[in-house]
């Protein structure tokens, strides 16, 4: 942090060293993903951690952030290659509170094919689109011989235009990037996206599959909404129980 952090502030950070721990208990992040809080006193500035696998996150990892990418502090520890994924959606979302990049592995297979989407097939998955979760196709704007990461401002703001006014985008061949209002239910989506695309996959080996209208996206969501401390609390037991987070 750039200087002593207020209570507000460090209230932030530390919610955002359990979020890490959750993300990696609930299996949405391994060595690689992050999850990031914007700064609550400044809007153009977000929280992260530097480098690093999310388990093992504690509050002296977290850096602030320009929304540029750039850390306030200059001289300090590396931070994520891809951390333009984060300030270019803050940039673009003024609703947007909290960001989770993840390589969550039921999700990629959706990132990869046509014709089929990552749809909402239960109600814990209603706040996905009923149109199906966009793609972000990396070679419209870095070529046919990138990394595959978001390594540039440039690539952040593409992927925060596909993202658009919705809760999750899908990175083909790479992964995907969800985002809250709370750093809770950007937590809770990212779990349940996770779930969602492995519930999905396993009734489409069953037979066609009836998905959520759109008029059941917006109960469910609506009713959801009330309840993301119920999870949130479980799996921060969960992950302080585990061998990994302490
Ligand atoms: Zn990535």
């Amino acid at each position: 942090m750039s200087n002593a952090a207020s209570e507000a502030a460090s209230s932030a950070i530390r919610e955002l060293v359990d979020a890490n721990h959750i993300l990696f208990d609930q299996g949405v992040v391994d060595g690689f993903g992050h999850v990031s809080v914007r700064h609550p006193e400044r809007s153009d500035r977000f929280l992260l951690s530097r480098s690093m696998a999310p388990a093992l996150v504690t509050e002296a990892d977290i850096l602030e952030f320009d929304l540029d990418g750039n850390a306030v502090v200059p001289n300090g520890p590396a931070g994520y290659l891809e951390r333009f994924i984060h300030g270019e959606i803050y940039r673009k979302r003024g609703d947007v509170m909290a960001v989770v990049h993840s390589h969550s592995p039921s999700v990629v297979p959706f990132s990869v094919v046509t014709g089929t989407k990552l749809r909402p097939i239960c109600h814990m998955c209603g706040f996905l689109s009923g149109k199906g979760a966009p793609i972000f196709e990396i070679r419209d704007f870095a070529g046919p011989g990138s990394d595959l990461l978001i390594t540039s401002g440039k690539l952040g703001a593409a992927l925060a235009d596909s993202l658009g006014e919705g809760p999750a985008v899908l990175m083909r061949g790479h992964g995907s990037t969800v985002v809250g209002t709370t750093l809770r239910q950007a937590v809770f989506r990212a779990v349940y996206t996770e779930i969602g695309a492995r519930l999905q996959m396993e009734a489409m080996r069953l037979g066609p599959v009836t998905y959520l209208s759109e008029e059941e996206t917006i109960g469910t969501t609506k009713t959801i909404s009330t309840q993301y401390d119920r999870s949130w609390f479980l799996w921060l037991k969960a992950a302080r129980n585990s061998a990994m987070s302490r």
